[in-house]
């Protein structure tokens, strides 16, 4: 398994990995903790010309309390946000998932913007950050933009990010209480065969993890929920209107199931931390 050739540059800051970007979009890919693309390139699944190492600009590493909301720098590392004090206290669902994420090496070198930015509908922090209604920051040569999670997903392994842009910040809004998150694997560092993050604070959000093409809400739950059902009958519609893959790990009809047993742990779990 050896990728095709490249060439390596190591961007020192992002105005740097951005002018290489615009040098030549569809052939040039950032990289940052690898552990996504790397194995892609090694499968030839893809083939960059042009590898632009993010992952030494100093200054986006960081877990930082900004009043009604906390900012993540994009390239701040699972483990970094699961043993922050200030993801712990103010958005305790995002350090939680941080430290769900696959093993201990995964999680020194994975980073938020690379988990986010790829697109892979079995990632958790995706879910996660679906889950808290969070704000993508983007640069790119037209500026600056901030995208909306709910607008971000798009499909498999896409997102709204173009291909000369670079995702620097996540923001989420402070949900100290009243979240639950439930991943299903086999074993313990495994990708979630099925997954759920809510969030229960006046109104529910719950996202999804390996349902669909994308990160997913659970809209006929949420709906449920909003029209006065109790916890059990909207979870039982978790699955409405949703086309899981099958693989090894489960069939289609399988994931339905799953689907509506972890929505119904994971809103119980919200409900009962919320107090
Ligand atoms: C063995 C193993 C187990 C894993 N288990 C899990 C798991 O259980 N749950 C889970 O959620 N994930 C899991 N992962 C994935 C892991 O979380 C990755 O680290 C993460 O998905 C990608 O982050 P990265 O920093 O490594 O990104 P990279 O691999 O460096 O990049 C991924 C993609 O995002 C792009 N990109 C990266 N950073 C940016 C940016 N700032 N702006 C724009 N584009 C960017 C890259 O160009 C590339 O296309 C696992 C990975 C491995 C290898």
């Amino acid at each position: 398994m050896i990728p095709a050739s490249f060439e390596y540059r190591r961007a020192g800051s992002v105005e740097e990995a951005l002018g290489w970007l615009a040098e030549d979009p569809d052939s040039t890919k950032l990289l940052a903790g690898g552990h996504s693309l790397l194995p892609l390139m090694k499968l030839r699944l893809a083939t960059p010309g042009v590898l632009v190492d993010v992952g030494r600009i100093p200054g986006l590493n960081y877990v930082r309390d900004d009043g009604d909301h906390v900012a993540i720098g994009a390239l701040t590392r699972h483990r970094d946000l699961e043993v922050s004090d200030v993801a712990r206290g103010h958005v305790p669902l995002l350090a939680h998932v941080a430290g769900q994420v696959g093993d201990p090496q995964v999680r020194h070198r994975g980073t938020i913007g690379g988990s986010l930015a790829h697109g892979d509908p079995a990632s958790d922090l995706p879910a996660a950050v679906l889950a808290l209604d969070g704000t993508m920051v983007v640069d790119g040569p037209r500026g600056r933009r901030e995208v909306q999670a709910a607008d971000f997903f798009r499909g498999f392994l896409e997102t709204a990010l173009a291909p000369d842009e670079m995702l620097t910040e996540v923001r989420v809004h402070k949900a100290p209480a009243g979240w639950g998150f439930q991943k299903f694997n086999r074993r313990a560092q495994d990708w979630a065969i099925v997954g759920v993050a809510a969030v229960v604070n006046g109104d529910a959000r719950v996202a999804l993890v390996n349902m669909g093409p994308t990160t997913l809400r659970a809209r006929a739950t949420e709906e449920a929920l909003d029209a006065g059902a109790n916890i059990a009958d909207a979870a039982a519609r978790a699955a409405e209107g949703l086309d899981p893959p099958s693989d090894l790990n489960g069939s289609a009809e399988y994931r339905r199931h799953l689907a509506t047993v972890l929505v119904r742990r994971a809103l119980e779990e919200a409900t009962a931390a919320r107090g």
